[in-house]
Formats: structure tokens, sequence, C-alpha cells
């Protein structure tokens, strides 16, 4: 859904006249749509940048489509590093939608901690027992998601 910019955004909800207000609830700044939420937010760049980190990339965030060419470059191959990426652009378009929702709809909030500990632990879950080559590489980032 997010890929084919299908989500309910305030953006495409003001267009059909169902929300008068696009500014988005995540960071207060910014019209709410696909592109801001996942890439432009400020609240959305610091768990995205951070779960970079983790994943052993250091770069700056990008915009959108940026980001999308950049994945579909790096995420070939079988590496623990590609599994960790692909769950972590996986959990974080859905935790941060999730997120969203929250909000919106239950007035309740988490800050970026409080999410970005939330995905690491589904990503904690989903690889743990999965490393079965522990070279340098693998070991560094076996501690850097507590996996090892
Ligand atoms: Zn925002």
């Amino acid at each position: 859904m997010a890929v084919l910019n299908r989500l309910p955004t305030l953006d495409r909800l003001r267009r059909m006249g169902l929300s008068e207000d696009d500014r988005c609830i995540l960071c207060g700044d910014g019209q709410e749509d696909r592109d801001h939420i996942f890439a432009g937010c400020y609240y959305s760049k610091q768990i995205w940048v951070s779960l970079l980190h983790s994943c052993k990339v250091t770069r700056l965030t990008m915009d959108w489509d940026a980001e999308l060419r950049w994945l579909c470059t790096c995420l070939k191959g079988k590496s623990l590093r590609v599994l960790l990426l692909k769950l972590a652009w996986a959990s974080f378009v859905y935790h941060i939608w999730e997120e969203r929702n929250r909000r919106i709809f239950r007035g309740d909030s988490r800050d970026c901690n409080g999410l970005l500990n939330c995905i690491r632990e589904t990503i904690r879950i989903r690889v743990q027992g999965k490393v079965t080559c522990i070279d340098d590489v693998n070991r560094q980032l076996g501690i850097a998601w507590g996996i090892l």
C-alpha cells in the first residue's frame, strides 16, 4: 500500500473532502502525504537513521524515491545485513503507519525511542536463532541487534 501510494493519508482524504487538516500528526510540521511521513518527517527520519545505523549503514536519509532506489539496489543476497535491512524497512513502514493511526484514533503516542524499541524487538524476535555464520560483520550486527 505504501509503495503504491494508496494509504489513506490526510492529503488524500483532504482532496476527497473527508478531512480539513492535513498536517502531519507525527511531527506537527508538514503536510501528511506518503513521502513526508516515511521520508521527510523529522520523527520518522530519526527512527530510520537509527535502524540504518544498527545495520551498519552510515548515511543520511533520502527522499522516498531515492530510498526505494537505494533499497532495490542493496537488498540483494542472503546475508544477515540484507535480512536485517529488509526487516528494518518493512517494520519501519508498518510501525510508522501504526503510530500515525494510534495518534489519530486513540490519542496515544510514543516518542522516537519508544517506537524504535518496539521495531527493534520485532526484528530481534524474527532474526533470533537464524544467524548461522559468525564472521566479524555478523558478530557486529548481532551485537547491535542483541541477537547473539
Ligand atoms: Zn511529520
